[in-house]
């Protein structure tokens, strides 16, 4: 049979992780790639979730999500951001934000419009607007003074008579990087004068450190009213298996998302939402102690790494942090990844898969730190071998 898949997602093949993850498990290396926790969530979030389970909470939740989850939503947006959403009618709950993504893009983008995204970006990205048929417009990240940011003339030549949208990720997976005020505040200026939308992926909200504040785009001058707000619950209470996100926007844009959402998933699991909901209200002591314990492992890590040979660059949120391989000889991310489990037995994440422009971050690699402290001083110490081989 000729190839069967269609020709607008012919690029999406295997993807690294799935590779990368292959290598670990084949090799037994330490796997600093995926970014998953290798601790549970909330003890009491996990209870109401079981008890979910056990209490009949087993069909169709309503389309738009069930309503405690959505009021817990609106209820935590307004007490964080000061921001007010309808909880009918301006809340959708999705399968993750995956999904939430997806389906945004899907129900907002024609043909032939254009997404602005920084690069290097989250992988779904790229296939969402290849599968609406429409086209990204990448503006580049690149470290100044220790941070990956973006060039405000650059952002601006991106912008075409075609442009549909800017999907805007902060904190930024990959780079860790936080959007400034300032940062934020050309983009928006920039959707107002042209006439975009901003989705933003929000999904690192409460994961940032040393005091680095999230500023939700929504909150920046005529910005609510032209903006599409995703977060999830699975980075923020460790449940990346949960699959459980949210939409926040105006009433019209969250009906349009839901009229393609509907026919993706219909709805998301029912129990989880419960469990979501009660975590939103009472477990963000719990977050603030996520937030700290892995702080304290982005610094193991990157101390290990920086002593191991490593360029590395702070993150100021995520899962994740750069690094630069070039002071230890090597060139290319890819192949240094390909190379890692037998070299030094651990596996990383080249960064240059994250571009549509992959020379731009040849010779970065990604390492996450949301693994427990034995891990990474183990994966540091068997870095520490890379030296010798260069
Ligand atoms: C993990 C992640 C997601 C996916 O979130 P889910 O709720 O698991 O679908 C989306 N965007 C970024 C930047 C992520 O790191």
């Amino acid at each position: 049979m000729d190839e069967p898949l269609v020709t607008r997602m012919r690029a999406f093949g295997t993807t690294v992780f799935a590779e990368m993850t292959g290598l670990a498990v084949r090799t037994g290396s330490i796997n600093l790639g995926q970014g998953f926790p290798d601790t549970d969530g909330p003890p009491a979030m996990l209870d109401r979730a079981a008890r979910a389970v056990l209490g009949g909470a087993n069909q169709y939740p309503p389309g738009p999500g069930m309503p405690e989850l959505r009021q817990a939503v609106a209820d935590h947006n307004k007490a964080h951001y000061g921001l007010d959403y309808d909880p009918d009618g301006e809340v959708l709950v999705t399968v993750g934000a995956t999904e939430a993504l997806a389906a945004t893009v899907l129900a907002l983008c024609e043909p032939g419009d254009e997404v602005i995204v920084f690069e290097p970006y989250y992988d779904s990205y790229a296939a969402s607007i290849a599968l609406a048929g429409a086209v990204r417009r990448p503006v580049p990240l690149r470290p100044v003074d220790g941070r990956f940011a973006f060039d405000p003339a650059d952002l601006r030549a991106a912008v075409g008579p075609r442009t549909r949208a800017v999907l805007v990720n902060s904190p930024h997976n990959p780079t860790g990087t936080v959007f400034t005020r300032e940062e934020l505040t050309a983009i928006a200026e920039l959707c107002r004068e042209r006439d975009l939308i901003a989705i933003t992926d929000e999904v690192y909200e409460h994961l940032t450190y040393d005091g680095v504040e999230h500023i939700p785009m929504a909150t920046l001058p005529g910005m609510r009213e032209r903006t599409v707000m995703i977060s999830s619950a699975g980075k923020t209470f460790s449940v990346t298996g949960w699959k459980t996100g949210w939409i926040c926007a105006p009433a019209a844009l969250v009906r349009a998302v839901q009229t393609v959402k509907q026919f993706l998933t219909f709805t998301a699991g029912g129990p989880w939402q419960l469990a979501v909901a009660y975590a939103l209200r009472e477990e963000l002591d719990w977050v603030a102690g996520l937030r700290d314990g892995l702080a304290a492992k982005r610094d193991r890590l990157s101390d290990g790494l920086r002593a191991a040979g490593f360029e590395v660059y702070r993150p100021a949120g995520t899962y994740f942090v750069q690094t630069d391989i070039r002071p230890l000889g090597f060139t290319d991310g890819l192949e240094l990844a390909r190379r890692l489990p037998e070299l030094a037995g651990v596996v990383a994440i080249p960064t240059q898969v994250f571009y549509d422009r992959p020379e731009l971050g040849r010779h970065f690699v990604r390492f996450a730190f949301c693994k427990r402290d034995e891990i990474i001083d183990d994966a540091v110490t068997r870095l520490r071998r890379l030296r010798s081989n260069a």
